[in-house]
């Protein structure tokens, strides 16, 4: 039994509960129909882990909490702006909040390291550093690295992620300057160098130098995801994401919170396996995306090369085209999310099998604004998962397909990602819909995606435009399906 007794002992057996949630949470977020309860899981594991710190932690010398003001007052008003933001937020808009949230994780993590060097720093005034035993040096030299790392990591996730945000809903633009990764380069450094020495030569005439860290890491983060664009925010979005979690878990160490470190270790594992995956996905290096070298800044480079000429086809056509089709595959894009068109969608495709047409639907990893954007999207119109083709499996079947239909998508359909080296998507693998037999594309211009460039897609000889909202197309196309 604990040192204090039954109390630590039920602590301990909440956080491993609450520990558990976390783990099938998670696993069941990966099944869009199992995703909300394991959302719900998850959610409840957290709350008992809040309400069992609150109530039956001690510290070393088995004081409880005390200032409840305090804590339940914060956690009023955090519970307030977040039921709010989320209940009033457009499902276009979900991206950015994510960023937002994120963001918000790595500024708690920041302002831990900070809060506890400033206590470390006092306690150590007080009593004498060089009183300090060496066993417990050795351990402070891990308390440090630990403080240390949460400052620099939760800092860069909060910048980064406030840019992101801005960058989602179109606020802030993308913007680099001549030598620009190199200064990051070298900021990140500066803060590498700065740990190293203040970890082995920290004493009072320095402590304030430490300050230096959140500085830098706040202007990294602000360098490093300033300049991305083109197609490359997906990957930044899931690393950002991996270092709150890294972020959150170095808060763990330093308060020896069994649960704090689990939450943010499958935060920060999470988030790297996301991002592995999306640099794979998006042909991208790591490497380049730390040093903020790509995406954006070659976006005038190719911007508007393409022009030429683009055939219309009338929804009646594009109707008998498809009702008298073998296979159809639909590729949705961040127009269908826009345009909140998922359950016409849906109708769409049982009017379609109904008429014998084989339907399904194909998933490029960085269509929409966020990752997971079209599963989610589609799951929420009762979508059958089993029709979601990923994009290796889909290029398989667009050859076999007599029709594609175009649904909001535009740079995971942009064939310049394989012929233009000048392209900010170059090496990007993209959804080849011009292997199948017809192409029809609906969105309501010529106007580029997120990615700003112009699509030779639209010009190609098997392409045809459809233009129009998203859902008034589509449930003109029903209508017109249902008179065949
Ligand atoms: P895009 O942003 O390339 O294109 C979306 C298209 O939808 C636009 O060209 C727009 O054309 C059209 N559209 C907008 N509203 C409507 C509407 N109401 N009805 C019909 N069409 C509409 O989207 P994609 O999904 O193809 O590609 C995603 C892009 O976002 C990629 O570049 C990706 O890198 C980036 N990104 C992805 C993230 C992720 O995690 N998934 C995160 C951040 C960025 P028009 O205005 O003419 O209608």
């Amino acid at each position: 039994m604990g040192k204090f007794g039954g109390a630590s002992v039920i602590l301990a057996l909440v956080y491993i509960i609450s520990s558990v949630t976390f783990i099938v949470g998670l696993k069941m977020l990966s099944h869009p129909a199992k995703a909300r309860n394991g959302n719900l899981i998850a959610a409840a594991g957290m709350t008992l882990a809040i309400i069992g710190t609150i109530f039956l932690y001690k510290d070393e010398n088995g004081n409880a909490l005390h200032n409840y003001g305090w804590i339940f007052s914060g956690i009023m008003i955090g519970a307030i702006i977040g039921t709010l933001a989320a209940k009033k937020v457009q499902m276009t808009a979900m991206p950015e909040m994510v960023s937002m949230f994120n963001g918000m994780g790595g500024a708690c993590a920041a302002l831990i390291s900070i809060v506890e060097f400033n206590h470390f720093t006092e306690v150590f005034t007080k009593s004498g550093w060089s009183e300090v035993p060496w066993q417990l040096t050795v351990n402070m030299t891990g308390h440090l690295l630990t403080m240390y790392a949460g400052a620099l990591i939760g800092g860069v996730s909060f910048a980064g992620s406030m840019i992101a945000w801005g960058k989602l809903n179109g606020k802030i633009k993308d913007y680099s300057f001549k030598g620009q990764h190199i200064l990051n380069l070298a900021m990140f450094v500066l803060a590498l160098v700065l740990i190293i020495y203040l970890l082995f030569q920290l004493d009072p005439a320095n402590y304030r130098l430490f300050y230096l860290i959140p500085v830098l890491s706040l202007a990294y983060g602000v360098l490093f995801v300033l300049p991305i664009g083109g197609a490359d925010m997906p990957v930044v979005i899931s690393l950002l994401n991996s270092f709150t979690g890294v972020a959150a878990a170095c808060g763990g160490f330093l308060y020896n919170n069994k649960v704090m470190l689990t939450g943010g270790i499958l935060v920060g594992a999470a988030g790297t396996l996301l991002t592995i995956l999306m640099c794979k996905a998006m042909n991208r290096s790591l490497k380049n995306v730390l040093i903020g070298n790509f995406g954006g800044n070659h976006i005038t480079a190719s911007q508007n090369k393409t022009g030429g000429n683009y055939k219309e086809i009338s929804v009646s056509d594009a109707a008998v085209a498809m009702a008298y089709a073998r296979k159809v595959m639909i590729v949705p894009g961040y127009g269908l999310a826009v345009a909140q068109a998922q359950h016409a969608c849906h109708e769409l495709e049982k009017l379609l099998e109904e008429k014998s047409v084989e339907v399904k639907y194909a998933i490029h990893p960085v269509a929409g604004r966020m990752p997971g954007h079209m599963n989610v999207l589609l799951a929420e119109a009762d979508v059958n998962y089993e029709n979601l083709l990923e994009m290796d499996q889909a290029n398989d079947e667009f050859k076999t397909t007599d029709v594609v239909l175009i649904l909001g998508a535009n740079d995971v359909v942009n064939p310049a990602a394989k012929t233009d080296p000048s392209s900010p998507i170059y090496g990007m693998p993209v959804l080849e819909v011009e292997e199948s037999k017809m192409v029809i594309v609906n969105k309501r211009s010529m106007k580029p995606g997120y990615a700003g460039i112009e699509n030779e897609l639209f010009f190609h000889p098997k392409t045809s435009m459809l233009f129009g909202d998203a859902k008034t197309v589509l449930q003109q196309l029903i209508a017109e399906v249902k008179m065949l």
